[in-house]
């Protein structure tokens, strides 16, 4: 089905990722409706607005944004500068909103709580593929609409769900019951939430460079405030992985992350354990009982505050009546899974893709950005543009274009696949060894990668091969 400009697209979520779609959209004819649920544009990121990317501006922003914003008097960052979560939003994401071009398209404070098939639930066959999207919207005030859209694409991230303590997935005991010294994400801890941290002794969970983060500004506050202390708790034993990338990561600032923390840990300033599993969280009348196993065994200690960075997962209730097809893992579309599976490799990206790895059996629906990579945590978002650049595509029926996915990405300078899993291929390097390579893991490769010579991606190919150093299989 080919769109015209009368037929509504409905875009979830005014992200970077939604306002690319948006723009891409635009530039072919199409009339998107974003809706955004938050006040702004780039509302969760000004939750996390107070950490430095990794990404310089160059990997953020978007091409067709870029021309919206060229024809206004936006001044484009220095594009080799590292911006802040913040600064996205000022300094890109607001001046895109204000072109004329998106600000007609985008509606605040409207959360969508559901989208299903007109006169058909997700059991109803007949007729179905012909009838429009129905998308219900909740006002700040409680009011729910409902719109018809002919396409919907969920650009809605992540951010609003994340991970609970439990390393089953759920809220461990006790977790629920302590939420007021529990906080999920990454608190600005030296800056509006320092009174919450200085002085406190607080558990850090999580083994990704948001943990990191978290824990670097916990041993900068430690400067000011010495009583302050920091126990560092990673789920898995995978410390190494996660610090190993270091001088090789090809986006320096991600690399640096680990090397500060790994000599952190070497001058015994953080209190580090790996693995690292919760059992119980009880309130005392001196702050939280932890107890716990870790790498010493069965462990009881106190703190005052938690601050979980376990990751995020999607919101698919509000996509309950469609018919989807996701990964039972990941829950990311099940063509793209494979290649972002945590339990799979680390290489952190994954061959460019587009519509035909986002297509699911309701046709016209696509879940993008951060949200399309599901449970798995290395969405970058020079993946999503090129995502929403070959849906609008799609939809436009620029079905060439659509298909001709293309992407570069940094890489991570650690890339593996899991030993274990001898059906991941050839990859069974340690980390140390294939810095300089990249790995696929062996899955049957979709059929929209032309860029990708279909027998060397299912294995481990090296930084000299032409054809990964286009499609950048590690990032
Ligand atoms: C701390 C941190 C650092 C990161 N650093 C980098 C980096 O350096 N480089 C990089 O490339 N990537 C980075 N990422 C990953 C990723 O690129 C970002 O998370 C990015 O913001 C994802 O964009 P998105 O548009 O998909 O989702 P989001 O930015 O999460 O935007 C989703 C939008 O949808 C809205 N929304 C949610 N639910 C609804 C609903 N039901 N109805 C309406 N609106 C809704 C939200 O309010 C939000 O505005 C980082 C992520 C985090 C958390």
């Amino acid at each position: 089905m080919n769109f015209d400009e009368n037929k509504t697209i409905v875009v979830i979520g005014a992200g970077p990722v939604g306002i690319s779609a948006a723009a891409h959209l635009i530039s072919r004819g199409l009339t998107p409706i974003v809706l955004e649920k938050g006040i702004s544009v780039g509302a969760a990121i000004s939750q996390w607005g107070h950490v430095k990317l990794f990404s310089p501006w160059n990997y953020i922003v978007d091409t067709q944004v870029r021309v919206l914003l060229q024809k206004t008097d936006w001044q484009e960052p220095d594009k080799k500068g590292l911006p802040t979560g913040q600064e996205i939003v000022d300094q890109y994401l607001i001046p895109a909103s204000l072109t004329p071009q998106l600000y007609q398209a985008i509606s605040y404070e409207k959360e969508v709580i559901a989208v299903s098939k007109q006169g058909h639930a997700k059991s109803s066959s007949n007729g179905r593929n012909g009838v429009e999207y129905t998308v219900h919207i909740r006002s700040t005030d409680g009011t729910v609409e409902i719109i018809k859209a002919a396409a919907v694409i969920d650009a809605s991230g992540t951010w609003s769900n994340p991970n609970p303590i439990g390393l089953d997935g759920l809220p461990v005991s006790g977790e629920r019951e302590n939420q007021d010294a529990i906080v999920y994400g990454i608190p600005y801890a030296l800056g509006k939430d320092k009174a919450d941290y200085a002085g406190n002794r607080v558990l850090v969970l999580g083994g990704g460079h948001s943990a990191i983060n978290v824990a670097l500004d916990l041993l900068k506050l430690q400067r000011s405030h010495s009583d302050t202390k920091v126990i560092w708790g990673l789920r898995t034993n995978k410390l190494e992985k996660l610090l190993g990338g270091g001088i090789n990561d090809e986006l320096p600032a991600r690399g640096d992350l680990g090397i500060a923390a790994k000599k952190a840990i070497d001058a015994g300033l953080l209190d580090v354990h790996a693995p690292f599993e919760v059992k119980r969280i009880t309130k005392v009348t001196t702050g939280l009982s932890i107890e716990a196993i870790t790498d010493n065994g069965q462990t009881t200690f106190e703190v005052d505050r938690i601050i979980v960075t376990t990751g995020f997962r999607p919101d698919l209730n509000m996509l309950r009546e469609l018919r989807l097809e996701l990964d039972s893992i990941v829950e990311a579309p099940k063509v793209l899974a494979p290649l972002i599976d945590p339990n799979l490799h680390s290489c952190g990206s994954v061959p460019p893709h587009g519509f035909r790895e986002l297509s699911h059996p309701d046709e016209n629906f696509y879940i993008v950005g951060m949200k399309a990579y599901g449970r798995a945590p290395t969405f970058l978002m020079l993946t999503g543009y090129e995502q929403v650049r070959s849906v609008a595509a799609q939809l436009a029926g620029d079905h060439e274009s659509a298909n001709r996915v293309e992407l570069i990405l940094p890489k991570t300078g650690v890339c593996s696949t899991n030993k274990s899993n001898s059906g991941s291929g050839c990859c069974e390097i340690e980390p140390e060894e294939i810095n300089s390579s990249c790995c696929i893991p062996k899955v049957p490769m979709p059929a929209a990668l032309p860029l990708v010579d279909k027998a060397e991606s299912a294995c481990c190919v090296t930084k000299s091969t032409p054809i990964p150093s286009k499609t950048s299989c590690c990032g």
